[in-house]
């Protein structure tokens, strides 16, 4: 049967103390310390937002899409942005990262509803053709794979091989006509 640390024993009396201390103290500063604003800059193409010496992370980096450096999908930081670009703040411009539209050449923006699940590609909209020329390009470029590298199983003696296109196109024209569908009402299966 365990008993309790004699009290016998003052050194440790005062760790258990200070413990007890340290875990109720911690969580209080966490809570409290959104109270004050966070600073926001332009660092590159980046917000910089920074929450003070007395915070655990200091400095977060956001970036035009949304996203937060420290990986937290609803990070304050992401909120510290809004917050100031809706109080006037100036904007971060533009990077230089996103090549020009493979259609017409205007310039795209990133937009992650269109990175590809089973591709990884990075999802974009043309700022003249909009989602259209990214759908087209996408189209040519999944033509233009398939035609150089059309097998997944190559044909053997006795078997047919089984083409990319057979299994990778479906699930991305599936993802594809659903995505239409939700943003334009437009069924392409009905
Ligand atoms: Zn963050
Ligand atoms: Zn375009």
């Amino acid at each position: 049967m365990k008993t309790a640390p004699s009290p016998s024993n003052p050194a440790l009396l005062e760790r258990g103390r200070s413990t007890i201390q340290k875990n109720f103290i911690r969580p209080m500063i966490r809570e409290s310390s959104p109270v004050a604003m966070p600073t926001v800059s332009i660092q590159g193409y980046l917000y910089l937002v920074d929450f003070g010496t007395g915070s655990s992370q200091r400095f977060h980096r956001v970036n035009k899409a949304k996203e937060c450096s420290c990986g937290a999908t609803y990070c304050q930081a992401i909120e510290a942005v809004r917050l100031y670009l809706q109080a006037g703040g100036a904007r971060a411009p533009d990077p230089e990262g996103m090549p020009p539209c493979p259609i017409c050449g205007s310039k795209t923006y990133r937009d992650r509803n269109w990175d590809g699940k089973y591709t990884k590609e990075l999802g974009w909209r043309c700022t003249n053709g909009g989602l259209h020329h990214f759908l087209q390009a996408k189209t040519e470029r999944i033509k233009k794979n398939f035609a150089e590298h059309p097998w997944l199983i190559p044909p053997a003696p006795g078997y047919p091989g089984v083409r990319r296109d057979e299994l990778m196109t479906w699930e991305e024209c599936e993802a594809i006509n659903r995505k239409v569908f939700q943003e334009t009402g437009y069924d392409p299966t009905a």
